[in-house]
């Protein structure tokens, strides 16, 4: 049987590879993508065979699209054997919050509330299956436990006390913490919830459904398009920063190979954990890191979960 797996953000980057690599393992792909003309376009680039993988739209700045995307994909009668909560904006050179169609900051709204929503509408179909994972993209430059984490600029992930999400998270509030205004920050910020939210998941659902939930740092693949809204000057110059100087970087097509690995092999079976190949990258194998306290805390992961479900509608 041809397992299924839905990628989310699976036009670009690292969710194209990881696309690409799944099929090479047999399995079927659903590509999650916002321009589907664009997801086709790409997916025709690298030769995939339009057997093992089928387009859907999914916007996830967009909640009611979200939800459509589900009942479509619910509709299709497919199974669900692994979620790839992949998608993701950086937009550091803003001045002004951009907002969902909801109203939140676009960061936060698509990386972080967009793969909640997703994520719980698909629990119960995806809990039906035999070995069922659900993986999501973390970070280093959200995880203090690495250097890349506590990097200061323009400030490291920190999510307060929740206190803009208490405000309600519209405007004039643009961060979770309730302080001024920073793309870079608002963006670390989205990570660090994708994280925190993927060890709730663990705690709550792993149990009870034997559902796997899983992230992971894929290396820096610094030449891939997350970076379109950068400097032109850093984007020529942080790949060969990268390649040469810390020895982080990683192809496309290996950090797509580094997620198909955490989705379908034995080796990544364990649930509740953070998968790195650490800093430098060569000749490295996949290793459990911790991560920071301020991903651990137990109370505020809790906080969290309840007001993002009280901004996404769930009951
Ligand atoms: P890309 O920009 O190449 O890919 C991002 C994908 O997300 C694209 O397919 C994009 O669609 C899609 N997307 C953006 N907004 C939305 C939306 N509202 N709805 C649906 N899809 C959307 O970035 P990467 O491949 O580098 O990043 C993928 C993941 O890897 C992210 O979670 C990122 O945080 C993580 N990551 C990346 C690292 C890196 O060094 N690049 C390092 C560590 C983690 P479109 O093609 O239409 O723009």
């Amino acid at each position: 049987l041809v397992p299924t797996a839905i990628v989310t953000g699976a036009s670009s980057g690292v969710g194209l590879y990881a696309t690409k690599s799944l099929i090479d393992r047999g399995w079927h792909v659903v590509m999650a993508c916002r321009d589907l003309a664009k997801a086709s376009r790409v997916a025709g680039s690298l030769g995939l065979n339009p057997a093992l993988f089928t387009v859907s739209h999914l916007d996830l700045g967009v909640q009611d699209s979200v939800r459509a995307f589900v009942a479509e994909f619910l509709a299709s009668g497919r199974d669900l054997d692994a979620l790839v909560n992949n998608a993701a904006v950086y937009k550091p050179r803003l001045t002004e919050p951009a907002r969902s169609l909801e109203g939140y900051e676009l960061s936060v709204a698509t990386n972080h509330l967009g793969h909640f929503l997703l994520s719980r509408l698909l629990m119960a179909k995806l809990q039906q299956a035999a070995s069922p994972r659900l993986i999501t993209l973390g970070t280093v430059t959200a995880n203090a436990e690495e250097f890349g984490g506590k990097v200061p600029i323009p400030a490291p992930a920190d999510l307060g006390e929740l206190e803009g999400l208490e405000q309600g998270f519209r405007t004039p509030v643009a961060m979770i913490d309730g302080k001024p205004f920073k793309p870079g920050k608002a963006y670390k910020d989205s990570k660090l919830c994708n994280m925190i939210i993927s060890r709730e998941l663990h705690r709550r659902y792993h149990e009870r459904t034997g559902i796997v939930f899983n992230t992971l740092y894929p290396g820096c693949v610094a030449d891939t398009a997350l970076f379109r809204d950068t400097p032109p000057a850093f984007q020529r110059i942080f790949p060969w920063f990268q390649k040469h100087i810390t020895k982080g970087y990683v192809t496309q097509e290996l950090s797509g190979d580094r997620v198909a690995q955490v989705v379908a092999d034995d080796a990544f079976a364990q649930s509740g954990v953070h998968w790195s190949w650490g800093n430098r990258q060569n000749g490295r194998t996949a290793f459990a890191q911790p991560l920071a306290a301020k991903a651990q805390h137990v109370a505020r992961a809790a906080r969290l979960w309840t007001l993002s479900e009280q901004m996404v509608g769930l009951p």
